[in-house]
């Protein structure tokens, strides 16, 4: 394989079912449409071991009772079966039990939604997610249903401090993306200059919109939302490139 001396290979994004929100009602001063909202998920190689970071929507994510009927009512998902992470892997070729690690970026249902097609994968997520998974309150939206029943034994936890260079290579920096969740993790390839912000914000095109009163609601903690954004505009200006899970396709 030829890598060009590179240690992350094989980066592929996947769009694992969408949402739709009408835009007005999240933010101030925009068009007033209905935007679907793409759930991405991405596989990557280090030095040939196949990882993923997240993990999209799954049919599970309509198989919880009420919250998925509220969730549902908030914010409608589109979802087929032949959407779903495991499939579109195993359509490129790539064997589920291959995949090493999952890097997890937060407990949302679209990022986590296809966890269980994974059973043997270790877990990878940041302190602030497992406390969250440990004593989620109802708008943390976390959906047990969505977790494989080992879950706890194959999790891996994160300190941002002492773990940010993952790879012990510099080729991948895990980052503190905080503020939409306690302790949302990006991953930045440094080979690349290409960062992978999770929900950090709704899409890179609406990143200076101010949010209106329910969506800024759905941010675990504003202030550090805010500061956030500011530290990844900051980085932009840098030459990084910021890609979002929810980014507009461009297909
Ligand atoms: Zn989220």
């Amino acid at each position: 394989m030829l890598t060009g001396g590179k240690k992350i290979t094989d980066i592929k994004v996947y769009v694992c079912g969408s949402c739709l929100n009408h835009m007005h009602h999240a933010f101030k001063d925009i068009a007033h449409e209905v935007r679907e909202f793409p759930s991405r998920a991405i596989f990557f190689r280090h030095d040939g071991e196949a990882y993923l970071f997240d993990t999209g929507y799954s049919k599970r994510v309509f198989e919880n009772g009420w919250k998925s009927w509220l969730y549902n009512k908030l914010n409608p998902v589109k979802f087929e079966e032949s959407q779903s992470l495991s499939e579109q892997l195993k359509h490129d070729g790539i064997d589920l039990a291959e995949i090493k690690g999952i890097f997890i970026s937060h407990l949302h249902p679209d990022h986590i939604g296809g966890l269980r097609d994974f059973p043997e994968s270790k877990v990878i997520l940041s302190k602030g997610s497992w406390e969250t998974y440990k004593r989620a309150k109802l708008f943390d939206l976390v959906f047990y249903n969505l977790f494989p029943e080992n879950f706890e034994r194959l999790v891996e936890k994160i300190d941002f401090e002492t773990n940010k260079d993952y790879f012990l290579d510099g080729s991948m920096t895990l980052l503190d993306l905080t503020g939409h969740t306690k302790g949302q993790m990006g991953l930045l390839f440094s080979e690349y200059q290409l960062l992978f912000g999770a929900d950090f914000c709704w899409g890179m095109d609406v990143i200076d919109h101010q949010l209106r009163f329910p969506a800024r609601f759905f941010q675990k903690d504003f202030v550090a939302y805010q500061m956030t954004v500011e530290k990844v505009k900051d980085w932009q200006t840098k030459g990084v490139k910021v890609v979002v899970s929810h980014d507009k396709r461009d297909d």
